[in-house]
């Protein structure tokens, strides 16, 4: 009997040998499918215009917690926090909208929020 999760589906299928559950925790707890994960997450930044993402290993994208693609990080800096550790803070596009996010780096969570900016660059 294969288990369900909280959202109603099944774990997401994982490819042979992945260490992956194909499971997902959302902040509450509850256990998701993959896909239910980020669509969650994505109506989540509609609707209250912020969000938790992570940042992938290179700093190239911002990812559901379990590292599905949501978007492409456009304009990244850096700079040294009061206590040595790194900080980033970066820009990206969801959408029309643009989205600003900071955070300590790739592999690392950031907090992201919708901006009144038209452009990535403004
Ligand atoms: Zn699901």
């Amino acid at each position: 009997m294969s288990e369900i999760l909280d959202c109603g589906h099944a774990p997401t299928p994982q490819e042979p040998g992945s260490c992956t559950t194909g499971i997902a925790r959302s902040p509450e707890g509850k256990t998701l499918c993959f896909d239910c994960a980020k669509n969650s997450i994505i109506r989540h930044m509609h609707d209250d215009g912020e969000a938790l993402l992570y940042m992938d290993g290179l700093g190239r994208h911002v990812t559901t917690w379990d590292g599905q693609v949501i978007a492409p990080v456009v304009e990244i800096n850096r700079s040294r926090g009061n206590f040595g550790d790194t900080r980033v803070y970066f820009r990206f596009r969801f959408g029309t909208e643009v989205w600003t996010g900071m955070g300590q780096g790739g592999g690392m969570y950031c907090k992201v929020r919708r901006t009144k900016l038209k452009s990535i660059f403004g």
